[in-house]
């Protein structure tokens, strides 16, 4: 088994506690996570505010180039990290999987590298000189979830690192192991100090926010969590990114062919078994073609085939842990007592493992927890509507505004019903589609700040006015 360790300061250390992961799929023991201490945190803190001294001050070439060796080093050790990533999450090694997670990786990374924050000119006449520079803040704390370890964790330091900030990372104690591996290897491609990984529970996240030399925390997983974090970060004021939970709704209109989309539907509400912030949690159709639509869906899901995700042939491994597992059995069973149908799967599976099939509820509706809350599982509830006002209506129904969709061969009207939808990306005959240069983000309680792109950049940047008054 590997030793896995804390980074800190370019070296890999051990600490006196440590938690045994266990594969969701078998229950095997994958390896053992050690337990940063409050000391180790402090020290991993100080390690990367002495680096920052220096790494803000490079030029910015030679942090291009550093990028560039991060993405070198993932491609290269691109097969360990993606079969760590499955003993751990679960997730398959093939489809939308491990080797997938680790291909976004690298794309992302290459996407950022080649970025620029250019200073901007606000005047430039012969009375003044005014410009915009854009300086990073200082230490970035991180903080990640477990349903995308490694995908979310260069989301958080590539950008940050590009810009001239240093970072302490602290992956989810649900799925460390990858995050720690990932980090010893960016670490030995850059300064020491740049990059330092903590390891621990919830209590460590925690710490970090309240932490008086981290100047942002960039913060992936749910939306009490976000809560708690932006409490704990009041008293220093840090900057925040918030990348919160969603329940995002699809609206199929009349016209569509069921057939004809049905695949991509499952696509965006099954990826990662659901486990997706911007997977696709409620789907609205049309009552014309809603019994269809139920068809054409259940077709494509009970093609998919779960099991050991090590197993070439699996495309659906297990939920990822045994909080998640009995959150989605609670809410299918709750919804099943509501009246809803289960056009397959519906119970979970015998055996071994956190194993839950794919699963379709019909003739629901808002009332119950699997509509009206985020599941994160395997399991997608799909409503009936008659008028469109209505069901946009009760799809803006939520507290969160992550993503939403719809769907219709009209695309002018699909675009002028997507911008009503209250989300902070809304797909037109897609849903979840992500891109390294497309600013992604939520409104209302998913969260502030956007990541990716130019102004995804920007977040990891504070503005200084340069304002020059010329004489004469
Ligand atoms: P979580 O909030 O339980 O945990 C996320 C991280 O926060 C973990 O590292 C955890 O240890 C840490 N943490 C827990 N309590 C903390 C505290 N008080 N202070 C600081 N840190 C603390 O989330 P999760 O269950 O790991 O992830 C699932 C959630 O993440 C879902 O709601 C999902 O929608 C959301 N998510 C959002 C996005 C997005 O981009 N918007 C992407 C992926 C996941």
């Amino acid at each position: 088994m590997p030793e896995f360790g804390l980074i800190i300061d370019g070296s890999k250390l051990p600490t006196e506690e440590w938690m045994e992961i266990r594969n969701p799929a078998t229950g095997e023991p994958v390896g053992s996570c050690p337990v940063a201490t409050k000391a180790q945190l402090d020290q991993a803190v100080a390690a990367a505010a002495r680096a920052f001294e220096s790494w803000s001050k490079v030029p910015d070439a030679e942090r291009v180039e550093a990028v560039g060796r991060i993405a070198g080093v993932i491609e290269k050790n691109a097969a360990e990290l993606a079969s760590l990533l499955t003993k751990e999450q679960g997730k398959p090694l093939k489809g939308m999987g491990s080797e997938f997670e680790i291909g976004g990786c690298m794309a992302w990374t290459g996407a950022t590298a080649a970025l620029q924050l250019p200073v901007k000119v606000l005047e430039d006449s012969p009375q003044a000189r005014v410009e915009l520079h854009r300086k990073p803040v200082g230490v970035v704390g991180s903080i990640t979830p477990w349903n995308w370890p490694l995908m979310i964790a260069i989301w958080h330091v590539v950008p940050a690192i590009r810009t001239g900030n240093t970072v302490v990372i602290k992956p989810s104690p649900y799925t460390p192991l990858s995050t720690l591996r990932l980090i010893e290897l960016i670490s030995e491609v850059l300064p020491a100090g740049v990059i330092n990984a903590v390891a621990g529970r919830d209590d460590l996240g925690q710490a970090m926010s309240e932490h008086p030399d981290i100047r942002k925390i960039v913060f992936t997983g749910s939306c009490a969590t976000g809560r708690k974090i932006m409490g704990s970060a009041a008293n220093t004021l840090k900057r925040l990114t918030l990348e919160l939970g969603g329940n995002d709704a699809g609206i199929v209109l009349p016209d569509v062919d069921p057939g004809a989309v049905a695949e991509r539907i499952i696509g965006g509400a099954f990826i990662n078994n659901g486990q997706t912030c911007a997977a696709l949690k409620r789907l609205y159709v049309h009552e014309s073609i809603y019994d269809e639509m139920c068809d054409a869906l259940t077709a494509v899901a009970t093609q998919i085939p779960m099991g050991n995700g090590l197993d070439e042939n699996v495309l659906q491994g297990p939920v990822q842990n045994q909080m998640q597992y009995d959150k989605v059995c609670s809410m299918v069973e709750e919804a099943l007592q509501a009246g809803g149908k289960a056009l397959c799967g519906g119970a979970p599976a015998s055996g071994a493992g956190y194993f839950y099939p794919l699963t379709i509820i019909r003739d629901v509706s808002e009332g119950c927890r699997l509509v009206d809350e985020e599941q994160f599982g395997p399991a997608l509830p799909v409503i009936v509507y008659s008028d469109i006002d209505d069901a946009i209506e009760r799809a803006n129904r939520s507290d969160n505004g992550l993503g939403g969709s719809i769907w219709s061969g009209d695309l002018d009207k699909a675009a002028e019903l997507a911008g009503r939808l209250e989300c902070g990306t809304a797909w037109v005959n897609a849903h979840g589609d992500i891109r390294p240069d497309v600013p992604f983000g939520g409104v209302k309680q998913s969260g502030f700040g956007v990541e990716f792109g130019q102004e995804g950049l920007e977040e990891y940047t504070s503005v200084q006015v340069v304002n020059i008054r010329i004489e004469g």
